[in-house]
C-alpha cells in the first residue's frame, strides 16, 4: 500500500485556508473520492459546514478531541482549524498517513501574539506539501501575516488567553507593522 501524503495549508485570518482546502478536496471529489472532513468544536461558525468567504462549502464533521478523528471508508481527511486540537492530533496524522490517506490540514500558524500555534508548527515541519497563505493586511493594505485579535475594538493585550470560546473577540488580518499586542496591565 502507498503511504500517504499531508498537506498542511496555514496562514493567519482571512488568508483564504477553507477555499484553499475546499478547492484542494474538490479535485479528488471529481475523481470519485470518498471525503471526510473535520472541524474542532472551538470553531462554532457555520455549524456542520467548511464553508469559505467565496461561497464554497463542504460537509464537515464537528469533533472535539483528535481521538475522534477516523479515516471510516474515506482515503482522503481533512481536517479544519488544527491549532485548536490536542496533541494527539500529530499522532492520529502519522496514523492516516501510515493507513494510506491523502491528508489536508488547515490552520492559523501563529496565534494572536504572533507565536506559533499549538500542534500547527509540527503539521508543517512533517507536511510533504506546504502552502502558506497571506491576506491582505486590514489597516494598510500591506500583506497580512499576523492575526489581530480585538475586544471590544481594542488590541487584546499578551496575557489574555490564547483561545476566547464565545467572547467578544474579534480577529483581522494585519501585516506586522500594523499588528499590535500591548504588554500585560
Ligand atoms: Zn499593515
Amino acid at each position: 500500500m502507498k503511504h500517504g501524503r499531508l498537506h498542511t495549508i496555514a496562514g493567519c485570518m482571512s488568508s483564504g485556508k477553507t477555499g484553499e482546502l475546499i478547492r484542494l478536496l474538490s479535485r479528488h471529489r471529481v475523481i470519485g473520492d470518498d471525503i471526510v472532513i473535520y472541524k474542532h468544536s472551538v470553531d462554532t461558525r457555520d455549524g456542520d459546514k467548511a464553508r469559505s468567504r467565496l461561497g464554497t462549502e463542504m460537509e464537515a464533521i464537528v469533533v472535539s478531541s483528535s481521538d475522534q478523528i477516523m479515516r471510516g471508508p474515506c482515503r482522503v481527511v481533512g481536517i479544519e482549524e488544527a491549532q485548536f486540537f490536542d496533541e494527539g492530533l500529530v499522532k492520529r496524522v502519522q496514523e492516516l498517513l501510515d493507513d494510506g490517506c491523502q491528508v489536508y490540514v488547515t490552520g492559523l500558524n501563529q496565534d494572536f501574539r504572533g507565536e506559533p500555534f499549538g500542534v500547527m508548527p509540527v503539521l508543517m515541519s512533517l507536511a510533504d506539501e506546504l502552502s502558506l497563505l497571506t491576506a491582505i493586511c486590514q489597516k494598510c493594505h500591506g500583506v497580512g501575516t499576523r492575526t489581530q485579535r480585538l475586544i471590544d475594538g481594542e488590541p487584546a493585550p499578551w496575557d489574555s488567553p490564547t483561545v476566547l470560546v464565545g467572547g467578544a473577540d474579534y480577529y483581522e488580518a494585519r501585516c506586522p507593522d500594523c499588528h499590535e499586542v500591548p504588554a500585560a496591565e
